[in-house]
């Protein structure tokens, strides 16, 4: 299998206008940051500078919680008729205005525009149709009934799905009643923003949607806030436990969303060319920058030598390069310091013994790339089958029976998402009864749907988004 060369097919910038600098988006407009600084946001593609981006403090956060609280008053009030029209409306600006999106995610985040524009727009706009189905419905959705707004929910959300963590955290919050101080990654902060234009395009009522862009120390000042009743986070397992920490003895509700090291585990009779395309879904969509990735492929030894060459073959076709370009398989890495973290896993796994092979692609000489990558001879104990490498990076271990399956994907501290490769319907049954994972997928990988809870067990964190459940976190309620 060849790679087949296609003619470069970028995608136009023209339709992003992008603004020299931005401000916080606080109280339903753009306003400076109490400490006047600014950083720049970079496309990780070329490094090249977008714009500039406020770094908000303290001072900016209490303001953000202040006015979230004020419109909380009259927000929480509306009916959940009301509060439906504007999320429908937002629903339908995004879907409006879905190429402009597309192609600044793509921009910021260095993601394919294939999977910006086909995954995670469309994903966006179908979670605020989700959720603004269920704001009249609240009292029908088995929380009792008389459903209640927690409050102001502070939430802070990572880098690789900057549009579609943000749907995930805003969404169901509005639709319940809740008004939010949201803090997008540093990196990633232009469709936040973007997002802050269709809220003020939908008119939606000022200080309902809060946005406050900056560092870490930014998302900690909205964590810590003492006006926030609800934290929701989505991030590294790391930061998790010390959002937890400062959580911890306050009254503030938390759900946190963190790492994972899912298991793709094929079985013998598998359809070897859909497991194939599901183990390179699992692991190089969206440069593997995927919480819920296939990282650790579990391959039944019998097949293990035919599905590893059938995927090296399949690797070599990925086209690797230009996010913006409609062929593109495999983007950038979205920053240099994620970049040096892949690289050192990496490294580890060739001097602990593991075997490592990449496609032969060419990468671009400006900008953060990695080529896709798959390790053999792994063994549980190396740090490439323990840590998240969050990076387009695979390791193939092997296993002989289902139970010997089930002991490795579950020998692991996380547990967000498994899949299993397998024609025997009981077989797929009883591996995801035992399965320790929030998300287990038969014959497929990385399927998202709004109306599909998703969270983890374990270090993975605790509370679901999507669906009914992820109806909870947001609800003070007499029966939960
Ligand atoms: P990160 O934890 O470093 O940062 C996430 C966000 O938290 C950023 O906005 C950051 O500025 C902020 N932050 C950092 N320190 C903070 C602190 N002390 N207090 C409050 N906020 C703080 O993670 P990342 O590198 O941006 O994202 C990658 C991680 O996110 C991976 O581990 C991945 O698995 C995880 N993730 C999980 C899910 C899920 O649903 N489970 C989804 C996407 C990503």
């Amino acid at each position: 299998m060849a790679r087949i060369e296609y003619a470069p097919a970028p995608e136009s910038r023209a339709v992003v206008k992008l603004r020299r600098q931005y401000g916080l988006f606080i109280d339903g407009e753009f306003v400076e940051p109490a400490s006047g600084e600014y950083y720049a946001t970079i496309n990780p593609a070329d490094e090249s500078p977008l714009a500039l981006i406020a770094e908000g403090g303290e001072a900016d956060v209490d303001r953000a919680v202040r006015a979230a609280r004020r419109a909380f008053t009259k927000w929480s009030k509306l009916s959940g008729a009301e509060r439906a029209k504007y999320i429908y409306r937002i629903a339908r600006i995004l879907q409006e205005r879905a190429r402009e999106f597309a192609v600044l995610e793509s921009m910021n985040n260095g993601k394919p525009i294939k999977e910006s524009r086909d995954v995670d727009i469309p994903l966006v706009a179908a979670h605020f149709f989700h959720y603004a189905g269920w704001a009249d419905k609240l009292e029908y959705a088995g929380f009792g009934p008389n459903p209640r707004p927690v409050g102001v929910a502070g939430q802070v959300i990572p880098w690789n799905f900057p549009l579609l963590m943000l749907s995930w955290k805003i969404a169901p919050a509005l639709a319940c009643g809740n008004t939010v101080v949201l803090k997008p990654a540093q990196t990633t902060p232009l469709t936040a923003l973007l997002f802050a234009e269709v809220c003020q395009q939908a008119e939606l009522p000022a200080g309902v949607v809060n946005i406050v862009t900056g560092h870490n120390q930014t998302g900690a000042a909205v964590v810590a806030h003492k006006g926030v009743d609800k934290v929701a986070f989505t991030g590294s397992t790391a930061v998790g436990r010390q959002i937890a920490e400062t959580v911890a003895g306050t009254r503030k509700r938390l759900t946190l969303e963190l790492g994972g090291k899912g298991a793709n585990i094929v079985f013998d009779d598998a359809a070897m060319d859909q497991a194939v395309e599901g183990i390179v879904n699992g692991i190089y969509f969206n440069q593997g920058h995927v919480c819920c990735a296939g990282s650790r492929l579990l391959v039944q030894e019998s097949v293990a030598e035919e599905v590893v060459a059938r995927l090296k073959r399949r690797m070599q076709t990925l086209r690797v390069g230009d996010p913006l370009d409609k062929n593109t398989d495999v983007g950038a890495i979205n920053s240099a310091a994620q970049l040096a973290r892949i690289s050192e896993l990496s490294d580890s796994g060739s001097t602990e013994g593991a075997e490592r092979w990449s496609s032969d692609c060419a990468l671009p000489d400006k900008g953060f790339w990695f080529a896709p990558t798959v390790f053999t001879n792994v063994s549980q104990a190396h740090r490439i089958a323990r840590e998240e490498i969050f990076g387009p990076v695979l390791s193939v271990l092997t296993f002989r029976t289902p139970a010997e399956a089930i002991e490795k994907a579950n020998n692991t501290q996380y547990g967000l998402a498994a899949g299993i490769w397998t024609e025997k319907g009981s077989l797929i049954l009883k591996m995801a009864s035992e399965l320790r994972a929030g998300i287990v997928w038969a014959n497929t990988y990385n399927k998202f749907d709004p109306a599909s809870p998703f969270g983890g067990y374990k270090e993975s964190g605790y509370g679901r988004e999507g669906g009914r459940q992820g109806l909870a976190g947001y609800l003070e309620a007499d029966h939960v």
